[in-house]
């Protein structure tokens, strides 16, 4: 099974990619994981990326796909993979399927998890936290008993300072922005599977593996 887990930032995408790993027994991939790896370990990639990193700028298509195809032709993806993050751009997906082709590979999927941008931002917004001991709430689906109080510990309830409704309607219309031309990309390849991840996240998870298992686009 190889594919490409897409959905914006606060729609479960970690979670889902969990159930779907373990599922098909096959590799999490996402980019971060690849550079950090490759720096820690001074790989001539990893070095020519931290270059960029360190100065605070991108790190470049060509050089982020030699690395994410490299990680690619390891043994652990034999079987598949799940790539999280990557591609970000057209450019990025055409030069990931010339890369799958020179090994011989090709995409099996690509899962869309769609959560309207109303709901992301209600979540997002009501998101509490608890500075002790972490556990988190929210004012609306998940209250705590006592208004701004923990259960677990008594500890005060806080809000992110990137939870604003701004922040997040902007997180969100940047990924729309990135990710609108490869959702058509995939859906003329014929292998986009788009899931209603507005659903409680472990029916979500049951949806995703029963159209990946079933061919369902
Ligand atoms: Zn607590």
């Amino acid at each position: 099974m190889r594919a490409i887990l897409l959905g914006p930032p606060g729609a479960g995408k970690g979670t889902q990619a969990e159930t779907i790993v373990k599922e098909f027994s096959i590799p999490h991939i996402s980019t971060g994981d690849i550079f950090r790896k490759n720096i820690k370990e001074g790989t001539e990639l990893g070095k020519k990326a931290k270059e960029y990193m360190d100065q605070g700028k991108l790190v470049p298509d060509d050089l982020t796909v030699e690395l994410v195809k490299d990680r690619l032709q390891q043994d652990d993806c034999k079987k598949g993979f799940l790539l999280d993050g990557f591609p970000r751009t057209i450019y990025q997906a055409d030069a990931l399927e010339e890369a799958l082709k020179s090994m011989d590979q090709k995409l099996d999927y690509v899962i869309n998890i769609e959560v309207r941008k109303e709901l992301l931002v209600e979540r997002a917004v009501g998101r509490r936290v608890c500075k002790d001991c972490g556990q988190t709430y929210h004012t609306k689906f998940n209250p705590p008993s006592k208004d701004g109080i923990c259960d677990n510990c008594g500890g005060d309830l806080q809000q992110r300072k990137d939870d604003t409704e701004e922040t997040v309607a902007n997180r969100i219309n940047v990924y729309e922005e990135q990710t609108a031309p490869l959702i058509d990309y995939y859906t003329k390849k014929g292998i986009l599977i788009n899931i209603d991840g507005e659903k409680p996240i472990d029916e979500v998870g049951k949806d995703i593996v029963a159209k990946m298992r079933n061919k369902i686009v």
